[in-house]
Formats: C-alpha cells, sequence, structure tokens
C-alpha cells in the first residue's frame, strides 16, 4: 500500500515536470536545451508508472511489455535531452522508436524462451548498465565539455549511481528470488521507489537550475560582446580590465587604438556589407596578433581598441607594429577572386595605466596618438606619450 501511494506521487512529480519542462522549452525560442526532450523522458516514465499502478502485480501482459519499454526508453530520452543541452544535436523520434521496437521484440523472446523472472531481471540489468553508463558520461562531461558544471554534473553522477546500484540490486534479487522480489511490500521495493521518487523531485529543479545558469551566462556574454566581431565591447573592456588590475601581481597596462584607414570609401565602394566583412577580418588579425591575456575590443564603428599587459612600452609599440602589418597583409575576398579588398589601420599607443580609473586618460592619449599618425599620412603607429613615430 505505502509502495503504491510513493508510485503514484512519482507519476504526479514525473508528468508536473514533463509538464514544466514542455513550457520552459517553448519559451527559449529555437534553442530549447534538451528541455522538450526531458518533457518526453518524464512523460514516457510517468505513463510506465501509470501502467504499473493499472497492471497490478508483476507479471506477463501486454501492459507490462509496454511499462518495461517505456521503463527503458526514458533514461535514453534523458541522455538525448543532456546531449541537445550541451549543444550536441542529436535525432530523439528515430532512436527512440528503434529502441522500443528492439526491446520490445527482446522481451516477448526471453520471456518465450527464460520466463518472466528473466524478462523483469532483464530490464533490470539494463536499466543498471544504462545509468552507469550515464554516471560515467556525467563525470566525463564534468571534465571535458561542461567543466562550468563540473560539481553539478558530479552531484548527477552520485544520484544516478545510486539508481545504478539499486537497479543491480534488483536483478540479483530477482535472479535469486524469482517474482516474488518484486512484491511491493518488501523492503527493497519500497527503498528502490522511494529513491526513485527522491530523484524525480530533485532532478529537474537541477536541470532548471542549469538551464538558468546557461542563460544567465549567455546573456552576460551578450552584454559584454560585440556582435558583429564577437570581440569584447567597451562594457566587456572595462569588466576585464577591472578583473586584471584586482589581481595583486597585476602590472601596468598599455592601450592601443587601432583606427582602419579611410574605412568610409570601402562602405562606399563596395557596400556595407562588405565592410562588415572588412571588420570582421580586421577583428580575426587583432585577436590572432594579441598575445595571450592581451585584451581586444571593438568600441565601435572601424575603432578598435586592444589592451596589452605583462609587458613594457618598447613591447607594446612592437605588439602596435605587429598588429598594423598583420592588418596590411590580410585581404578579404572580393567579388572576383584576383581582387581581393586591402585595408590599412593607424594605430595609437597610450602610455602606462595601471588601474581601470586612468584608463580614460590612456584614452586621451592613445587618442591623441592616433590623430598624429593620421595626419602623418596614416598606416602607422604613434605613440602618446611623446608622439615619436615607430614605423610606417
Ligand atoms: P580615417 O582614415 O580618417 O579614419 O577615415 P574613415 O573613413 O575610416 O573614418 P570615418 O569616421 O570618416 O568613417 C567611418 C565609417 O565607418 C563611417 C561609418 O558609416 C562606418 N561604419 C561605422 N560602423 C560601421 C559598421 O558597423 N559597419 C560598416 N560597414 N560600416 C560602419
Ligand atoms: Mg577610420
Ligand atoms: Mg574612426
Amino acid at each position: 500500500m505505502v509502495t503504491t501511494v510513493i508510485i503514484g506521487m512519482l507519476c504526479v512529480h514525473l508528468l508536473c515536470f514533463s509538464l514544466m519542462f514542455l513550457l520552459i522549452s517553448t519559451r527559449l525560442n529555437g534553442k530549447k536545451m534538451g528541455m522538450e526532450v526531458f518533457a518526453v523522458g518524464n512523460l514516457l516514465l510517468g505513463l510506465a508508472y501509470i501502467l504499473q499502478l493499472l497492471g497490478g502485480p508483476a507479471g506477463w501482459g501486454v501492459m507490462s511489455v509496454v511499462n518495461h519499454t517505456l521503463t527503458l526508453c526514458a533514461p535514453v530520452a534523458y541522455v538525448l535531452g543532456a546531449m541537445r543541452f550541451f549543444d550536441r544535436p542529436t535525432a530523439v523520434w528515430r532512436p527512440l522508436l528503434t529502441l522500443a521496437a528492439g526491446y520490445t521484440v527482446l522481451q516477448v523472446l526471453v520471456q518465450l524462451s527464460l520466463g518472466d523472472a528473466a524478462r523483469h531481471a532483464l530490464l533490470a540489468g539494463a536499466c543498471a548498465v544504462l545509468f552507469l553508463g550515464m554516471a560515467a558520461a556525467l563525470l566525463y562531461a564534468g571534465r571535458t565539455v561542461a567543466k562550468d558544471v563540473q560539481v553539478e554534473m558530479a552531484m548527477f553522477a552520485v544520484l544516478v549511481g545510486g539508481i545504478c546500484a539499486l537497479n543491480a540490486g534488483k536483478f540479483v534479487i530477482i535472479l535469486s528470488g524469482g517474482m516474488a522480489a518484486l512484491d511491493l511490500s518488501t523492503t527493497f521495493q519500497k527503498t528502490f521507489y522511494i529513491y526513485m521518487s527522491f530523484l524525480a523531485t530533485v532532478l529537474p529543479p537541477c536541470a532548471v537550475w542549469l538551464v538558468l545558469r546557461r542563460l544567465t551566462d549567455e546573456l552576460r556574454a551578450m552584454a559584454a560582446h560585440d556582435p558583429l566581431t564577437r570581440l569584447l565591447n567597451r562594457r566587456g573592456l572595462m569588466e576585464r580590465l577591472d578583473a586584471h588590475f584586482r589581481s595583486r601581481t597585476a602590472g601596468p597596462a598599455y592601450l592601443l587604438i587601432v583606427d582602419i584607414d579611410h574605412f568610409k570609401r570601402i562602405n562606399d565602394t563596395y557596400g556595407h556589407n562588405v565592410g562588415d566583412l572588412v571588420l570582421g577580418r580586421v577583428a580575426q588579425v587583432l585577436s590572432a596578433t594579441a598575445r595571450q591575456g592581451d585584451l581586444t575590443c571593438r568600441l565601435g564603428g572601424e575603432e578598435f581598441a586592444v589592451v596589452c599587459v605583462d609587458t613594457d612600452s618598447a613591447g607594446a609599440l612592437q605588439l602596435a607594429e605587429r598588429m598594423r602589418a598583420a592588418i596590411e597583409h590580410s585581404e578579404v575576398p572580393g567579388d572576383s577572386a584576383e581582387q581581393p579588398i586591402r585595408c590599412t589601420a593607424t594605430i595609437g599607443v597610450s602610455a602606462a595605466f595601471s588601474t581601470t580609473h586612468a584608463f580614460d586618460d590612456a584614452m586621451q592619449q592613445a587618442d591623441a596618438a592616433l590623430y598624429r599618425g593620421k595626419t602623418a599620412g596614416r598606416n602607422c603607429v604613434r605613440c602618446g606619450s611623446d608622439g615619436a613615430a615607430v614605423s610606417v
């Protein structure tokens, strides 16, 4: 009786959270993060337990066969949902239907050749293996594709490990005790369903927590980056600069302002879209030329900023010169392959600065140096502290 009530509650949890996953997925415009597949997983498991309640004591029959197939397909749906959550596009219905058909046939064969206990043991054994694989995959994901949620992945792995152990226990108990082991009044069965109920209550909010984390991380990244070039925007640059200067070992930094020469002409000659391609190419060149730790940013229009750290003024000027030369030698394919589009840039370099508050002064210095570079004929580097030409 107690176990029947627990299974009833389990059904309610599974179906309510299935609906919640579905509603969340409809609000995630396009990128559903696997929520719609988690909804399917919960629905399958919820239906399996409803069939179990309707079917009464464990035994052979259509309801029991469908119940076992749904029970096995549900965790597979969770795995497919998790793959989608981690941006691994995967088919859902075809693998689920194939598994359902294959497992149904296997069940009938096992039932006919080895009997009812063997069919129930098969489900417990298959679930144990599946959950073991899931626990291992969660631990692996935490160390590779999901490093940012490593703790959560480890926690999920422990929880899934628990249901793996319980299924393994069920497998052994059925093999040794036969169908009597499946009596819902046994302590083992009570423990099994209490744990399942616990998982069905705890895991869905954890999944929602992961979605919220992902969404807030994406929003923060969007607010800090320029959508065209994917470089930091000014706000992102200031945040990173703050973080840099908060570190106790941080040395002074140098600001380079990079302004594409005669960019308006490129727009006027080739069109705005090609102008955007040129901006993207220059952004790539700056990122590729910057050293690890340097910050690259699009200030706006055709102006970029590079904050150069862990170096002295000679190093900053050398970097500026490398960037200038790299932009000069880069090209964007034009309408015909023979006529790639080229551009040059003028770079103004500030004196050293050591706090975020000093950034505005550094901007003015680099801007003044840039202006001198423009009036000196463009495609050159000028330094803010003394205005000396570095190279042309
Ligand atoms: P200078 O050598 O003196 O820097 O001349 P310039 O033509 O590069 O500078 P100017 O400030 O006269 O022109 C900048 C142009 O950049 C004008 C504007 O239409 C264009 N621009 C600004 N933002 C974008 C953008 O996002 N995409 C494209 N394609 N053009 C942009
Ligand atoms: Mg310009
Ligand atoms: Mg400009």
